[in-house]
């Protein structure tokens, strides 16, 4: 998957650059930092997957991309989350707030041949993003980031490049 840029806006010197209207980050971030309420949230996303392999739809997948990347793959001037961490595999890359870590199975891709964490029926988001499960848009007056996504060109929307890993 190519997306706009080398490397994520976390822990790079390229973060104090990004422009702060589109921020996500909130002092109050809640990160998932209790193992049983991270194991809950894994377990749940599991049973949704259940043993037929079930994905999400692909706009529900778009819109997750969306909250993740931002839009600049396809020319837009919304930056990824920045909670989007570069993983140490070359190209990938993992929520850095639902304390999952970095592996093959956290790693957020919008194109994989194989099954990826955006492909879970139901995923949650510690920041309760759009096109996830526990999406909650109550703050959005206050999170610029999330205002614009909710309120974003469905035109545009589908021109993200995304591919549903169908069952296996
Ligand atoms: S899952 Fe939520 S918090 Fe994590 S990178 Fe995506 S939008 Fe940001």
């Amino acid at each position: 998957m190519s997306i706009h840029r080398k490397g994520c806006n976390c822990n790079c010197k390229s973060k104090k650059s990004f422009d702060s209207k589109f921020s996500t980050k909130r002092k109050s971030i809640k990160k998932v930092t209790n193992p049983f309420t991270k194991m809950q949230l894994y377990a749940k996303s599991l049973a949704s997957r259940r043993f037929s392999n079930r994905t999400t739809d692909k706009p529900t997948k778009q819109l997750r991309f969306l909250s993740c990347f931002g839009d600049k793959s396809i020319g837009g001037h919304l930056g990824p989350c920045e909670e989007l961490q570069s993983s140490k595999t070359e190209g990938k890359f993992y929520c850095g707030a639902c304390g999952c870590g970095d592996r093959k199975a956290t790693w957020l891709e919008a194109e994989s041949e194989h099954y990826a964490k955006l492909d879970y029926p139901t995923l949650s988001c510690p920041l309760k993003m759009p096109g996830f499960s526990d999406y909650d848009g109550s703050d959005a007056k206050d999170n610029i980031r999330k205002n614009i996504i909710e309120n974003y060109d469905p035109t545009r929307l589908v021109q993200l490049k995304v591919s549903v890993k169908a069952k296996q």
